[in-house]
């Protein structure tokens, strides 16, 4: 199935769908987890477009290439181009909305990647590899250092996090993404995972909410 910006109220939003920013390591227990140092910068990776697909009904995972972690992440849909020298304001102001997302990794074929030093691509922007669900409009959240994300696999809870915990929190992190290439409407940054990384079988049944925001229900088909 194809995807297209939206609110869940079910407004489709104009502007296409850009590419994909994410931040790795962005909470310190989820770096510690996986034995990763917290990298003094942020580290950045993109996935592009082509590799995102909707939440709603059910998504696929590669069955071929070991396993495929979820990590469930805040969204940020960026309804406005920013500066390279955007202010925390303009930043604020170019969010159009948020939603709980899903980052899929190829986490056997990651480790292989990270041992040699190799970029991440194969493990993390295979077509599929990012799972949106609608975005509730930025205007609902009051403050942006605090909005809980969570993820419940087969009705355990598996990750349970908050923007608090961010060891870059979303409007400087983003600030520094404009510093080193263009952010365009319809780009999506994802935030990064809290702790509780772990695969996804085929039939898992999940609930992935911003609580107090949006709730979804999905399966892994
Ligand atoms: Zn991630």
């Amino acid at each position: 199935m194809s995807y297209q910006h939206q609110y869940v109220d079910g407004t489709r939003i104009h502007f296409p769908l850009g590419k994909v920013v994410c931040i790795g390591r962005n909470y310190a227990e989820h770096a510690k987890e996986l034995d990763n140092p917290i990298p003094s910068e942020p580290l950045l990776f993109i996935k592009p477009g082509s590799c995102v697909v909707p939440l709603e009904g059910g998504f696929k995972i590669p069955t071929d290439r070991g396993s495929v972690h979820y990590e469930a992440e805040i969204a940020v849909l960026l309804g406005k181009s920013l500066s390279s020298h955007a202010s925390e304001e303009e930043v604020l102001d170019a969010i159009s909305g948020y939603a709980p997302a899903l980052d899929l990794t190829l986490r056997d074929v990651q480790a292989k990647l990270k041992e040699k030093g190799l970029p991440w691509e194969l493990a993390k922007s295979f077509d599929g590899a990012c799972v949106l669900p609608p975005f509730v409009s930025a205007a609902a959240f009051d403050d942006v250092t605090d909005i809980p994300v969570r993820l419940t696999v087969n009705g355990e809870v598996r990750q349970d996090g908050n923007s608090a915990m961010m060891l870059n929190p979303i409007v400087p992190v983003i600030q520094y993404m404009a510093r080193h290439f263009s952010l365009q409407a319809g780009d999506v940054i994802l935030t990064g995972t809290p702790a509780g990384v772990g695969p996804f079988n085929v039939g898992d049944e999940l609930v992935l909410e911003l609580p107090g925001a949006s709730r979804f229900e999905s399966r892994v088909l």
